[in-house]
């Protein structure tokens, strides 16, 4: 059978250009749809423009420890419009990178939305139908607000933040996963007053548990107002202003509501039942280790899959997807030991297991560190560094590596080789420490503070 393309990608995000450019690379037809901006959630209102943010609230704490070393300074005012304008800026430059990219490799970008109408069909916004071999598809996920709640109406996602049109002076953040615990330490820096409500015990959850309450310190510390086991029971607009009452019956004024409760797979509306492929209870689709759907033609990679969201983790997805189907060589993505970082001030790193989990699989020791490093010490600065190692006891493999430190995503990236690797505790303790730095600590650590098991 005679198709238009080899493969034809729906979405055009970090998973969704990475498989097409390679597989355009290797001389096979591709085509990609994207309904909004070439990128993807990455690029356009995702990592990207929150790390930069992240960036612009660090300097506010930056100003504040300079000044304490002796610089002579005043910290004025933040100006998000100019720091916005800067940011559309780069984001529309990102963009025509990935557009330029994209069709450098011999992509066709059609710029409009696509649904499957079958196995090997999708249909255009324009009511035009092309036919491939292959369909992947790489749409992404979209903030989940939860229903049911009086003047939900009223909040904004992590879509709109980037483009609210003045600071807020008043913020709440709902949620105590990555985005809520980030937003709030970036709009707590750029000089708002920051409310976070999360629903349980303790933000974080999955984490490990030191680390969860390491951080959660921290942040309330820098004068975030942290309110654990609080939800939102309703949300009322009055004088331009949201007056929001807690599940504890509390009432707090503010100008903006952010929910980060999660993302949810963008694929309503996308034709999947169309060609019977098979949807899961979140909405996801349901791929094989080889992001095959049920469908054989039909593949799909990142966080439609619902697997792990990560960007990079949907690049590896991508490669694999084009490794398998378009050089026989079967790959499946890697999911074990994968580094993250939560850019929360001060920076949570982790790779591999939490104490708790490695604590269920086997015996285990635990180092770990907690401590003022000399930057905040000279100053008196009250933030303090973790660094910590979770130990099997009997192949002395380190299972876990949780960094909270400023930096911490930087380091967790080195750590994460090493763990990785299958490096031992004594592998880490034969490394000679980098003096003096706060990271010297993870190869210094003598003694385990705790054991399970054995
Ligand atoms: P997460 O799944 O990390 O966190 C969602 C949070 O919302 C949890 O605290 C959850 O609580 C809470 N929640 C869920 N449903 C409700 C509800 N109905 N009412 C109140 N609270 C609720 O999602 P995020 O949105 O923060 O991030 C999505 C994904 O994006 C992450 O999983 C991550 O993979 C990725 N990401 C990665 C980043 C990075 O690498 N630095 C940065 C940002 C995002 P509970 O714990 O009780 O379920």
């Amino acid at each position: 059978m005679e198709f238009d393309y080899d493969l034809f990608v729906i979405g055009g995000g970090s998973g969704g250009v990475r498989a097409a450019r390679l597989t355009a690379a290797d001389g096979k037809k591709v085509a990609m749809a994207e309904e909004f901006r070439m990128g993807g959630t990455c690029v356009i209102r995702g990592c990207v423009p929150k790390k930069l943010m992240v960036f612009a609230s660090h300097h506010a704490h930056g100003a504040h420890d300079a000044k304490d070393y002796g610089w002579d300074i005043t910290l004025g005012d933040f100006n998000w419009s100019s720091f916005q304008n800067k940011l559309k800026a780069e984001l529309s430059r990102l963009e025509a990178i990935y557009t330029r990219n994209a069709g450098n490799s011999g992509v066709e970008i059609l710029h409009q939305r696509a649904e499957i109408k079958d196995a090997h069909t999708v249909i255009l916004a324009d009511g035009s139908e092309k036919t491939a071999k292959h369909i992947l598809v790489a749409v992404g996920g979209t903030p989940f607000v939860p229903a049911g709640i009086e003047g939900i109406e009223h909040v904004i996602t992590s879509n709109e933040v980037f483009d609210l049109p003045v600071l807020p002076k008043r913020i709440l953040v709902v949620g105590g996963g990555y985005i809520a615990c980030e937003f709030a330490c970036i709009f707590n820096g750029l000089g708002s007053k920051v409310t976070q409500f999360y629903r349980s015990e303790q933000i974080l959850r999955g984490f490990d548990d030191e680390a969860r309450a390491h951080i959660s310190d921290e942040i309330v510390k820098q004068g975030i107002d942290l309110q654990l086991k609080t939800d939102v029971a309703k949300i009322e607009k009055r004088d331009g202003c949201l007056h929001v009452t807690s599940s504890k019956g509390d009432t707090i004024v503010v100008d903006q509501v952010l929910y980060a409760t999660g993302r949810k797979p963008k694929t309503e509306g996308l034709g999947l039942e169309n060609a019977n492929v098979t949807v899961g209870r979140s909405g996801e689709i349901v791929v094989d280790e080889y992001s095959q759907t049920n469908i054989p033609s039909i593949f799909a990679v990142g966080d439609v899959t619902n697997r792990v969201q990560l960007t990079p983790v949907a690049i590896r997805e991508a490669v694999a997807f084009h490794e398998t189907v378009f050089k026989g060589n079967a790959m499946k993505p890697d999911h074990v030991n994968i580094p993250s970082a939560i850019f929360t001030q001060p920076e949570y790193g982790a790779v591999g297991m939490s104490e708790e989990q490695a604590a269920k699989e086997g015996p285990i020791e635990v180092y770990a560190a907690a401590f003022r490093p000399m930057q905040n010490s000279f100053i008196e600065k009250d933030e303090k560094v973790l660094f910590k190692l979770v130990v099997c006891a009997k192949t002395r493999k380190v299972l876990g590596c949780h960094i909270i430190a400023p930096h911490a995503g930087e380091m967790i990236q080195l750590a994460g080789v090493a763990v990785k690797m299958g490096a031992t505790k004594e592998d880490f303790d034969a490394t000679v420490a980098v003096h003096p730095t706060m990271a010297e600590e993870i190869v210094l650590m003598k003694e385990p503070v705790r054991s399970h098991g054995g």
